[in-house]
């Protein structure tokens, strides 16, 4: 019996003897299934070729990517808290090294995961950490190895320990989440926001789709929902899912300017009529 795992999304599912026949992650109009057809891997064959790239991203805010780079290519973030350590966002590959550095950091009290296609390999990591998972409940049905670590949590926010938010913002995944952590950015507070809200190229922006590699856009209900949910926590910057892919100053003004020029590019246009909407 192995947990295998997709290659093009990561995602490990529960334990069988033969690979399963597809992946629904990567069926979903959100992924794709890669022109070859779909592969697979295990946890054994993937740390062969394969090495955690360990990092400081900030602060108490540490980046585990998997290089070279595999499926999503996400790194995830251990938040280190007085409190226990976080551990946001998760990657496939958990091998002797990557549990070690972990350890030295005091380990993960629980692993929070903003949506599934960052799901990876959460239960090996909560069970070799000992650790919990809190997921959101709209996204169950993409759970493909199931554990009794897993909590899944209702509604718009989840206060954990440490004053740290889980927020439900919607948008890419209906149980779409981001992480508030109001000791971050020197105590003016941060978001850690997977691609939830994607930090872009031109970080002085921020955008939110509901598939980013088929191009499906949110639309404005979608993205004022995002706003709402995020607008009673202060945060100075953010932190994406990928290496380096943060927001690191004004990041509440950023989010607020894209949703602005975003809603104002998907609406229909009417002459004579003022098409800009307030948040
Ligand atoms: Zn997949
Ligand atoms: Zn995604």
């Amino acid at each position: 019996m192995e947990n295998f795992i997709c290659i093009q999304c990561g995602t490990q599912f529960g334990e069988t003897a033969q690979a399963p026949s597809s992946c629904p992650i990567c069926e979903d109009e959100r992924q794709f299934v890669l022109r070859a057809g779909q592969e697979w891997t295990t946890l054994d064959r993937l740390a062969r070729d394969h090495d955690n790239r360990i990092a400081d991203e900030a602060p108490q805010l540490l980046g585990i990517g998997t290089e070279p780079e595999f499926a999503i290519g996400q790194r995830a973030l251990l938040l280190q808290s007085p409190g226990g350590n976080l551990l946001w966002d998760c990657v496939s590959l958990l091998d002797e090294e990557t549990f070690a550095e972990v350890r030295v950091r005091g380990g993960i009290r629980a692993i929070a995961v903003s949506h599934p296609h960052f799901y990876s390999s959460m239960v090996a990591w909560a069970d070799r950490f000992d650790a919990q998972i809190f997921l959101h409940a709209a996204d169950r049905e993409w759970v493909m190895r199931k554990s009794p670590r897993i909590q899944f949590w209702e509604g718009t926010a989840l206060p954990l320990w440490d004053d740290l938010t889980l927020i439900n913002c919607r948008g890419h995944f209906e149980g779409g989440t981001v992480l508030h952590w109001p000791r971050g950015a020197n105590c003016k507070g941060a978001l850690l926001t997977g691609d939830i809200i994607t930090v872009v190229s031109d970080r002085r922006y921020v955008s939110f789709m509901r598939s980013y590699p088929n191009l499906i856009p949110l639309g404005p209900t979608a993205i004022r929902r995002i706003i709402e949910s995020i607008e009673p926590f202060s945060f100075e910057q953010i932190y994406g899912g990928w290496w380096q892919a943060n927001v690191l100053a004004d990041a509440k003004t950023v989010v607020m300017r894209s949703a602005e020029r975003y809603v104002r590019a998907i609406s229909v246009q009417v002459p004579g009529n003022d098409s800009s909407i307030e948040f």
